[in-house]
């Protein structure tokens, strides 16, 4: 299985799921409506960028099978559109090509361009060579030293920084690499909200994309060598994992929890010791399991649940109260003292006060606090293993 540019983050941080004898699941059976949605968004956008008319995004949805999803669509296209307006507006990232896929061989440290038939094709790449497809390249004519690589990101979850991006990072090495006049990429990350782009760009140095090179030949070294022992962490699931719920470092998480003796009822002193011993770790695997569920949401949309419902992304508004705000205190006029302390307490903290005031000057007013005898010492229990 060849590393892609969507997954080299995650091969950076785990090269398990590249290692020999390693079952994927059969991408037709674990596509989801949201992804075939970015698909069909991509393929809007590749036509805008190749000044293709005629086409519309009903059509779009349509070949790709999800008509139904056309109005989400739309917006997520428009938001696009507008990041190439401002592109064009530039002038400086003029002339770009849509979906031109790359490779990046660590063996030789060498790149090129893939023209391939089909979408995705990396069978012309050298055996062991990562390979992306970007979605907007540009290679400037005026000033050739400097290159752009551009990607659509149509997710629900946040992507993150431009300069964060392995994927374009990726992408900005092999351009470079690819044409040795350029000096420098800059990489521009576009996230489609319904609401408008949110972009973020980042330019690479050549010495930047040269330590990227040797990080991806370490890695490839590491895979030459069979060093593909899982290493699980929080890119299982916030990087997509294709292998997770058939990974070994999953499964031997799940074991450290021990199955059956995890109970509420406790059983005898000993049950009671392993029960709470365990709890850190049951913490940390509620904490996987609701990113992992996060991961699928945000990937296949909405996960069905009984009774009609759906677990997924919603949106939440609540009110605070700002008491600092001007007027404020005259609204509570009337109240009674002790209801003013139930309604509006007003407490503050030894390590607020050392936080607004600095250490010493924060010391002098506690002291005077304290003689006026508004310090008030109290306990309270916490619960966890400590020291007998
Ligand atoms: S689930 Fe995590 S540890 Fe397991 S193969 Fe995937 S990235 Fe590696």
């Amino acid at each position: 299985m060849r590393i892609t540019g969507s997954k080299v983050g995650l091969a950076l941080r785990c090269l398990h799921p590249w290692a020999d004898g390693v079952q994927w699941p059969d991408r037709a059976t674990s596509g989801s409506e949201a992804a075939t949605k970015g698909t069909a968004v991509h393929a809007c956008l590749e036509e805008v960028a190749n000044g293709i008319d005629g086409w519309t995004v009903e059509g779009m949805a349509r070949a790709h099978g999800i008509t139904g999803l056309a109005d989400e669509m739309r917006p997520l296209v428009a938001a696009g559109e507008s990041v190439m307006d401002n592109l064009d507006s530039g002038a400086v990232w003029l002339p770009y090509e849509p979906e031109v896929a790359y490779y990046y061989d660590p063996a030789t440290n060498t790149a090129g361009r893939l023209d391939s038939w089909g979408h995705r094709d990396y069978s012309a790449a050298p055996e062991g060579a990562y390979a992306c497809t970007l979605d907007l390249v540009s290679l400037p004519t005026e000033d050739p030293t400097e290159a752009m690589v551009l990607d659509w990101k149509t997710g629900e979850l946040d992507p993150g920084d431009a300069a964060d991006n392995a994927q374009l990072r990726m992408g900005a090495l092999c351009v470079a690499l690819a044409n040795p006049v350029v000096k420098s990429v800059t990489v521009i990350l576009a996230w489609l909200r319904p609401g408008g782009p949110v972009v973020d760009e980042y330019e690479y140095s050549a010495d930047e994309l040269l330590r990227f090179a040797s990080v991806l030949q370490g890695s490839h070294e590491r895979m030459r060598l069979g060093l593909t022992d899982p290493c699980p962490g929080p890119h299982c699931s916030s990087l997509w994992c294709p292998i997770r719920a058939t990974c070994p470092a999953t499964t031997a998480a799940l074991a450290k929890l021990g199955g059956t003796r995890l109970s509420g009822v406790i059983q005898d002193e000993d049950h009671a010791a392993w029960t709470l011993g365990r709890l850190g770790a049951v913490k940390e695997a509620i904490k996987d399991i609701e990113a992992a569920g996060q991961g699928w949401a945000a990937e296949h949309g909405d996960i069905p649940m009984p009774g009609g419902k759906v677990w997924g992304p919603f949106e939440k508004s609540r009110e605070s109260v700002h008491l600092d705000t001007a007027g404020a205190m005259a609204a509570l006029e009337g109240l009674t003292v002790a209801e003013l302390d139930k309604a509006a307490p007003r407490k503050t903290s030894k390590a607020a006060l050392t936080k607004a005031l600095g250490k010493d000057r924060a010391k002098d007013v506690l002291g005077r606090l304290r003689a006026e005898g508004a310090i008030h010492r109290g306990t309270y229990t916490s619960w966890g293993i400590h020291k007998a």
